[in-house]
C-alpha cells in the first residue's frame, strides 16, 4: 500500500496562498506516496485547479450528511464531488469537541460520502483524561463501531490522540503502535480488510520517519506542519 500523507489545512490558507503553496509543492523532488489536501471550502476551488494536472487529491474538512437544503453554513458533498474533491475528513476532534459532531453524525456523513462515491477519513482518538483513565481502548472501539456501522470497505481511519493535535507533544512510537494493532484488529474482526490507518498528532520533519515505521501506520493526517510546502516536503521525504 501506497504511505498516505493528508494536509488538514484548518482555517488557514487563503485561495491566492494555496496557488502560491502548490506553485512551490511542486518543485519539490516527491516519494511515490498518495498526497490528501484538505482546504478550508473557500479554498476548494483554487486547490482543485492547481491540482488538476497532478496526481494529488483534495477533500473538505467537514460536509453535512444532506446535498442541500435549508443548512446554513453547510458544505454539500453533491458540490465537493462536482469540484473534483475526492475524500472528506470526518469526526475531527475539533468538530467533535468545538461543534459538537457526535458519533451518530460521523456515521451518516460517512454513509452519505460512500454513497456518493467519495471517501470518508474518519478520524478517532482518546482525551487525555480518557487515556490517564486507561479508557483508551474502550473509546477507540465505541468510536470505530459507531462510525463504521453499515459501511462498505473503502475509508480511511485516523488515529489522532486528542492530546496530540496542535500542542507539540506526539505519541510516542510505543503508544501509536498500540492503538494502531488495536484499530487494525478491531477492523479485522468486523470484517473490513486492508484499510489504511494514518496517525495524527503533531507529526513534523523531525519525527516522522521514527512514526512512519511503526507496523500499521500507512501514512499520516498532518495540521501545522503542512501549511508550508517544504515541510510537508520533508515529512513526505522521510518515507
Ligand atoms: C490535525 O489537525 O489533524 C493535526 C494532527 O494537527 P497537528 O499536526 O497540528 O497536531
Amino acid at each position: 500500500m501506497k504511505k498516505i500523507f493528508a494536509a488538514n489545512w484548518k482555517l488557514h490558507i487563503s485561495p491566492r496562498e494555496a496557488r502560491e503553496f502548490f506553485e512551490e509543492f511542486q518543485l519539490l523532488p516527491l516519494a511515490d506516496a498518495e498526497l490528501i489536501f484538505f482546504p478550508s471550502a473557500i479554498s476548494a476551488e483554487a486547490v482543485s485547479e492547481s491540482l488538476k494536472k497532478t496526481p494529488h487529491s483534495f477533500g473538505l474538512q467537514h460536509c453535512h450528511w444532506e446535498e442541500s437544503g435549508a443548512f446554513t453554513g453547510e458544505n454539500s458533498m453533491k458540490v465537493l464531488k462536482e469540484l473534483g474533491g475526492k475524500y472528506v475528513l470526518i469526526g475531527h476532534s475539533e468538530r467533535r469537541s468545538l461543534f459538537g459532531e457526535s458519533d451518530i453524525d460521523v456515521n451518516r456523513k460517512a454513509r452519505k460520502a460512500q454513497n456518493l462515491g467519495l471517501t470518508p477519513l474518519i478520524c478517532i482518538g482518546e482525551s487525555l483524561e480518557e487515556r490517564e483513565q486507561k479508557k483508551t481502548f474502550r473509546v477507540l472501539e465505541t468510536q470505530l463501531e459507531l462510525a463504521t456501522r453499515e459501511l462498505e470497505n473503502s475509508f480511511v481511519i485516523a488515529y489522532e490522540p486528542v492530546w496530540a493535535i496542535g500542542t507539540g507533544q506526539v505519541a510516542s512510537a510505543e503508544q501509536v503502535a498500540e492503538a494502531h494493532q488495536f484499530i487494525a484488529e478491531q477492523l479485522e474482526k468486523k470484517g473490513f480488510s486492508g484499510r489504511p490507518l494514518l496517525y495524527g498528532g503533531s507529526v513534523k520533519p523531525e519525527n516522522a520517519a521514527q512514526l512512519l515505521k511503526v507496523a500499521n501506520v500507512h501514512g499520516f493526517l498532518i495540521g501545522g506542519a503542512s501549511l508550508k510546502p517544504e515541510i510537508l516536503g520533508k515529512i513526505i521525504q522521510s518515507m
